[in-house]
């Protein structure tokens, strides 16, 4: 075991690798070249255990889980494995005592960003979860060359460079496995010739063959020697194809299936690419599971019993068809056992209830690209129709099937093929089957649960936020550190007031390293004693920056109308991207920019004020960013954001959440008690009402309210320097469109609430702090180790 390496045969091995490497004495290498052969030497140390997890399937066999997702966002991976290995001290302190910093060689890492947002963090936090409980589960993705783009911010606007994370070394992390590659088709004709016995068997015409080779990442367990496998499949010619692809576009073509990743994780991406990635990833996989399966010399016909197959949102959803197809075509199981043993196989995970992302793909493109695969999937939607025309109501059947007006629907795939759909928090859940699923819900009641997301706690507290770890090392010893839950015994210090000291002297620290990035990055001076009042997340209409932009340009008018006025200095704190498509998103960022400049830039406000944007919002910024925050902006319109993750994160770095009851926030509030968490605003019900009744009238607001015309009218009369149609972008969604957000609704409440908040922070640090350690002690109910606890046990029943 890696925990057996001491000191000397560590530098040792590190020497080597560097000469092995790089020719280099480690006093001439450079941080890159460190990191590099520091990653090369974690590798061979893990290599045993890993070989025997990934052979132990057959061997054993194991009923393994397979979690496929078209995103996985890990950011760095070089402390986390440190850290799971447990020779974290070991090699910081040998490395030091050779003159390097480990510091350094973790900068040296690049962001693996495979991911937009929470869907692709909360697969990268389950990866490591499954490895930590010990259970049989991997994940499978694509390895794209440019991952989530680079953001810049440049006059205020975001520009999106590629983000070519993949060093010239590649991504150390990985091994490419040719030997497992396998062949993938698309396009072409498909038909079926009779042969012996009925037996109907597809015959291909002018397919094109694509060859997946996969590379292999270890995820590493918390100190428990399990060490799990992520499989990234990557594109390239298959040799015997070569002159299917005679020119250099051709070839092209084929590279940028695993070039990019879609930058747009809330709204479907109408291209064909999109479409050959998902089947591309879904195929290759599938392959090698069954493959593998096949190994284990059992029948076809249970594979149920071996194998469990997440898909992480829809787009893997070709998952249910393509295991069809290979237990049909290539293994000779007839339908209605391939059937049985697909749904058992399947499971399925809802991400949201935003209409425009329910994925769906126009039937005849579908039928282009993957034309065995349209054929299943049209069987698939005829039984399920014959099946239930004579037991439900017809317009049930119609919301229900797969193929409608000329379109394919991936949700209702991914639930007809599969055994389990589950949402990502209580409240999420319960709108699946009330409203956005309803129909799905009267037909297959059993197949429904709830899952609420979790986080991985060694990386957002251990990892990020090592102060804070070491306070509470003093306070209740190591265990929290193997145990989350053991957190819980904080809640036992709150009135102690040297702990609630130690407890800000330490956020204090949190923000002064916040600070000190945003000196280098943005050459601004930021106010440690000022309150840091972040909002971090994709930018999105429905998680509403732009209310928090209100909030502060409130503020700004108020300092500029009485500059007496006694108010608690604030740092208003933003990282984002948008979709490159998506202009409002755009247009917020640039409006928050140009306020930012504003405010930060007269002298008259000072101290008492200042706005900062941090470009290039990604995991290792996170890292950086929540342990510094003393509030946590959670306002999405109820009912809108699934479950939210960084929520989560915020809490268990001690921040209170500011929020509106929507998605896990009604379950932090039920962790912490309503005396700890700031709630505004309206309730998902109080929203739905405005959905029946048709009764919002944002312009009334407006015309009403002197303060919000105030407000909104800072959009376009020059209050805010620099903006052009941004503003009248902004002005016109909010008031000529009717708000569809209801901003206007919330605001004033929202301002109410940030007030109280302000003015306890101000008088009575003691009780912030109080409150601030009943939500890091709370945060243990939200490990993603508990999450994939029930995952494992419920939908994949896997040890
Ligand atoms: C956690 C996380 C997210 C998800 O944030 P939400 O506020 O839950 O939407 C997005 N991006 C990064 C980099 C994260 O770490």
């Amino acid at each position: 075991m890696a925990t057996d390496i001491n000191k000397a045969q560590f530098i040792k091995d590190f020497k080597d690798q560097l000469y092995e490497d790089f020719m280099v004495k480690n006093s001439d290498a450079t941080a890159e070249e460190q990191f590099v052969a520091l990653a090369k030497v974690i590798k061979n140390y893990v290599r045993p255990d890993w070989f025997r997890q990934k052979n132990g399937i057959v061997a054993d066999k194991k009923k393994t889980a397979y979690y496929f997702s078209i995103e996985f966002l890990p950011g760095k991976m070089l402390q986390t494995n440190l850290l799971n290995l447990g020779i974290y001290r070991m090699v910081e302190a040998a490395l030091a005592e050779n003159g390097v910093a480990l510091n350094d060689l973790v900068a040296a890492e690049r962001d693996m960003a495979l991911g937009n947002g929470g869907l692709g963090r909360l697969a990268a936090c389950f990866m490591d979860s499954l490895a930590t409980i010990g259970a049989p589960g991997f994940g499978n993705g694509i390895r794209y060359k440019y991952g989530l783009f680079k953001q810049k911010i440049v006059n205020g606007y975001q520009v999106e460079l590629p983000d070519a994370w993949l060093s010239s070394e590649g991504n150390v992390w990985e091994t490419k496995k040719p030997h497992s590659a396998v062949d993938v088709k698309i396009y072409g004709n498909v038909y079926l010739e009779p042969h012996d016995g009925g037996v109907l068997k597809p015959v291909y015409e002018n397919v094109k063959t694509l060859h997946a080779v996969p590379y292999d990442m270890p995820q590493i367990g918390f100190q428990n020697g399990v060490v799990n496998n992520l499989r990234l499949w990557d594109v390239e010619i298959p040799e015997k194809y070569e002159l299917d692809y005679p020119t250099l576009a051709d070839r092209r073509r084929v590279e940028d299936i695993t070039s990019v990743l879609y930058p747009d994780d809330s709204s479907r991406e109408g291209q064909s690419l999109r479409l050959i990635q998902e089947y591309f990833m879904v195929s290759a996989g599938l392959q090698t599971i069954v493959k593998s399966y096949a190994k284990m010399g059992l029948p076809m016909t249970a594979i149920q019993e071996k194998v469990a197959v997440h898909i992480n949102d829809t787009h893997p959803a070709m998952a249910v068809p393509e295991l069809m197809r290979i237990l049909m075509d290539d293994y000779g199981v007839k339908w209605s056992d391939a059937w049985t043993s697909t749904i058992a196989v399947m499971s399925y995970t809802n991400h949201t209830v935003l209409s425009e992302a329910l994925e769906k793909w126009d039937a005849a493109l579908f039928k282009e690209i993957v034309p065995r695969i349209h054929q299943i999937v049209g069987e698939i939607d005829r039984q399920f129709v014959a099946k239930w025309a004579s037991k439900v109501d017809a317009c049930v059947v119609d919301n229900t099937r797969i193929i409608r007006n000329g379109q394919i629907h991936m949700a209702n795939l991914a639930i007809i093929g599969g055994h389990s759909v589950n949402g990502v928090a209580k409240l999420h859940t319960e709108l699946l089957i009330e409203d956005v699923l309803k129909d799905f819900y009267t037909i297959f009641p059993e197949k429904f649960n709830n899952k609420t997301n979790g986080i991985v706690p060694r990386r957002w507290s251990q990892i990020a936020n090592p102060k804070l770890s070491n306070l509470i090392d003093d306070l209740i010893g190591k265990g929290w550190r193997r145990d989350i839950h053991e957190l819980k015994k904080l809640e036992n210090l709150t009135s102690d007031t040297a702990v609630l000291a130690q407890l800000d002297l330490v956020k204090t620290a949190n923000k002064q390293r916040l600070a000190d990035y945003a000196k280098k990055m943005l050459g601004i001076e930021l106010p440690v004693n000022a309150i840091f009042d972040v909002q971090v997340k994709r930018l999105h209409a429905y998680k509403r920056q732009l209310l928090n932009v209100m909030h502060i340009i409130k503020l700004y008018q108020d300092l500029k109308a009485n500059s007496e006025l006694e108010l608690t200095p604030r740092v208003f704190i933003f990282g984002a991207k948008a979709a490159p498509g998506y202009h409002f998103a755009k247009s917020v960022i640039k409006i928050i920019n140009e306020l930012a400049a504003l405010v930060n830039n007269d002298a008259e406000i000072g101290d008492k004020l200042k706005v900062v944007f941090l470009e290039n919002y990604n995991v290792s910024l996170a890292e950086l960013i929540i342990p510094a925050a003393d509030v946590s902006e959670q306002i999405s319109t109820a009912g809108k954001e699934a479950s939210g993750t960084s929520n989560m994160k915020f809490m268990m770095n001690g921040a209170l959440t500011l929020a509106t009851l929507d998605g896990a926030n009604i379950e932090i509030k039920d962790a912490v008690g309503e005396d700890n968490i700031i709630i505004f605003g309206m309730d998902k019900n109080a929203v739905y009402d405005h959905y029946q009744k048709h009764d919002y009238n944002a312009r009334a607001i407006y015309d009403n309210n002197p303060e919000i015309k105030r407000v909104v009218d800072a959009f376009v009369d020059g209050t805010i320097p620099n903006i052009h149609y941004e503003g009248h972008e902004i002005w016109d969604a909010l008031v000529s469109y009717n708000d569809e957000y209801f901003l206007l609704e919330d605001f004033d409440d929202y301002v109410k609430k940030q007030a109280e908040l302000a003015t306890l922070y101000a008088n009575d640090k003691q009780t912030w702090q109080q409150k601030a350690l009943i939500n890091i002690a709370n945060s243990e109910r939200f490990s993603s180790d508990d999450t994939i606890e029930l995952y494992a046990k419920e939908i994949w029943e896997i040890n």
